[in-house]
């Protein structure tokens, strides 16, 4: 048992109607320790967003019923959700689809296919956590060896 200082884990809501994405994604969120809320399409990721108010939203573009866009510019225009960062996942990479995002009301903008470990370093300072690095705690137990 550790006893290190632990914040209440930050929640993500995962907006992926891809099944591997979304456990590739939401293994590794978790993994890096925060809380995930997982939503397949537009409709679903507003209605989570309103409900859970979430930290953060990873938004992929390519969800059925309203697409990410879509779903971003609904949140954006409502007071209960319009603070919370929307990061739009996309695989389309067209020009201009970082502009488009950015006209939708996204705060940021990331092409896939990106290695979890990137998506987890972007959260990460998207989200202000630090280094992820690991620091072993000073302790009298650790003294040898
Ligand atoms: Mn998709």
């Amino acid at each position: 048992m550790t006893s290190t200082q632990t914040a209440a884990p930050q929640t993500i809501l995962l907006v992926e109607d891809n099944e591997d994405n979304r456990i590739i994604y939401a293994t590794a969120l978790r993994y890096a320790g925060y809380c995930v809320l997982e939503a397949v399409t537009g409709t679903q990721g507003v209605q989570q967003a309103r409900d859970n108010q979430p930290d953060l939203i990873l938004m992929d573009i390519s969800v059925p019923e309203l697409d990410g866009w879509e779903a971003t510019a609904v949140l954006k225009a409502d007071p209960r959700t319009q603070r919370i960062p929307v990061v739009a996942v996309t695989a389309h990479a067209l020009p201009g689809d970082e502009e488009r995002s950015l006209q939708a009301g996204c705060d940021g903008y990331l092409a896939k296919p990106i290695p979890p470990a990137a998506l987890i370093a972007d959260v990460d300072r998207r989200l202000g956590r630090l280094t992820r690095s690991y620091v072993p705690p000073r302790s009298a137990d650790s003294a040898t060896s």
